[in-house]
């Protein structure tokens, strides 16, 4: 039974017992309605509530500033991939309209001077750059580079080329190439990183200093925070995005929550003319993926899962419900312990383990390690011995092979201390 179960997947993930139950009893019969959640209007007023108290949670969670200088809260389908494609439509579409705005101010109304101007310097100038880190970036910089070409694409730090081929180091600031260092002009259409990549294990310490937002040119951080949202402190004014999909530390599959900086919305920044942007050889984004169109609708553009966003919200009460005034720093301490004692066991017995990255930027969330050396036979003699004992999931990601136990929220902290035991165990062969 589920209580004799410790799930380590890195997602889709556990969720708490008790949202199980109430998701259980909501799907059939929500506030005693006599019908369930999933079978009710996405424009009904019990659904426009759900909606409202869960970004109400969010943004308590977080302390997400949503006044007019502030954030948007989205929810969207498509997955964290989908977000890898939305990204660059949207903010090349906004760094597009920037720059046909000040051409239009110096040049005057002459629409053909304009557009050849600003061909000119979506050539020469546009750029979208990405921090690859591990399996997640890289793979929303190739869908990058597949929309809008690689040409507009700088890969401002490989973190394979300082490990010997491999994810799991992160180098420092002062050897990433990034555009806004190099005078290419007032910065790139955004910078993106994945604060915690799920399959090698790699998250980002806190928030890289050399991205601070500086006064007038700030610049356009987006970060794909799918497999550790909601997990520690985040200051969310030094991002222009954040999403993550809801599958691992918010809910179940099927949203993301994006969150984004209202000055790059309508009315504040205009996004540019589809005919403008097929002009200049650039994509134009489905509309599902429109943040504008997302915000305007209040995420009701078309047929939103509330299930989804009402699990979600359920999740997030509860966070506040259990830590209080701590809100997330709450969780933080706790996520923190649960991988601390992980960890410990783990370089305790180095003969029997490694741990896949270096100590300074390994996860919280996702913990991979190798066992025996790497060895086959040893890697599934370890999790057939977990398995007896009801812990689940720990196998690693099929790119990379070895054991990977995810903590993300909802493992409990007796999850984790069996998880240790049996380490121990197995390392002494008893
Ligand atoms: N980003 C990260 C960090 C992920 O871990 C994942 C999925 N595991 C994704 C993006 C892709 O999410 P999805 O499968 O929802 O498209």
């Amino acid at each position: 039974s589920r209580s004799e179960i410790h799930y380590f997947g890195a997602g889709p993930a556990p969720l708490p017992t008790p949202i199980i139950e109430a998701g259980a009893a909501a799907f059939q019969n929500y506030k005693d309605k006599g019908i369930g959640i999933a079978e009710i209007s996405h424009r009904s007023a019990d659904a426009n509530e759900v909606l409202a108290q869960t970004k109400e949670a969010l943004a308590t969670l977080l302390d997400i500033p949503t006044g007019d200088d502030g954030y948007e809260i989205l929810f969207l389908q498509g997955g964290g991939s989908g977000e890898f494609s939305a990204v660059v439509y949207n903010l090349v579409s906004v760094w597009v309209e920037r720059r046909r705005q000040r051409i239009a101010q110096e040049l005057g109304d002459n629409e053909e001077q304009v557009l050849e101007r600003l061909r000119e310097e979506v050539q020469k100038e546009l750029m979208l750059d990405y921090l690859v880190t591990g399996s997640w970036s890289l793979k929303a910089s190739q869908e990058a580079a597949r929309l809008v070409g690689s040409e507009y694409v700088n890969v401002a730090l490989d973190a394979r080329k300082v490990n010997g081929g491999k994810f799991g180091d992160i180098p420092a600031e002062s050897e990433w190439n990034l555009t806004l260092s190099k005078g290419k002009g007032p910065g790139a259409a955004l910078t993106y990183y994945c604060d915690n990549e799920t399959v090698d294990g790699v998250e980002f310490p806190g928030f890289p200093a050399v991205l601070e937002p500086k006064g007038d040119d700030n610049p356009i951080v987006v970060a794909d925070m799918s497999s550790n949202f909601i997990s520690r402190r985040v200051n969310v004014r030094n991002y222009s995005v954040i999403f993550g999909g809801a599958q691992k530390n918010v809910g179940v599959t099927g949203i993301t929550i994006t969150i984004v900086k209202k000055s790059l919305l309508p009315p504040h920044s205009k996004h540019a003319d589809p005919a403008l942007l097929r002009k200049l050889g650039l994509p134009v984004g489905p509309i599902v993926l429109d943040w504008p169109t997302i915000a305007k609708n209040n995420s009701l553009y078309n047929t939103l899962p509330i299930f989804d966003v009402w699990i979600a919200g359920q999740v997030m009460r509860r966070l506040l419900d259990m830590y209080g005034t701590e809100k997330i720093q709450g969780q933080e301490k706790v996520s923190g312990t649960k991988a601390e004692m992980i960890y410990r066991v783990l370089e305790k017995y180095p003969d029997t383990y490694h741990i896949v990255p270096v100590k300074a930027i390994r996860s919280r969330m996702n913990i991979c390690f190798r066992v025996g050396g790497g060895d086959d036979a040893k890697e599934k003699e370890f999790l057939a011995g977990a398995e007896k004992r009801g812990l689940q999931g720990l196998k690693g990601h099929r790119s990379v092979g070895g054991i990977r136990a995810s903590n993300y929220n909802a493992v409990e902290l007796e999850g984790a201390q069996k998880l240790v035991q049996y380490l121990e165990d197995f390392a002494k062969g008893t």
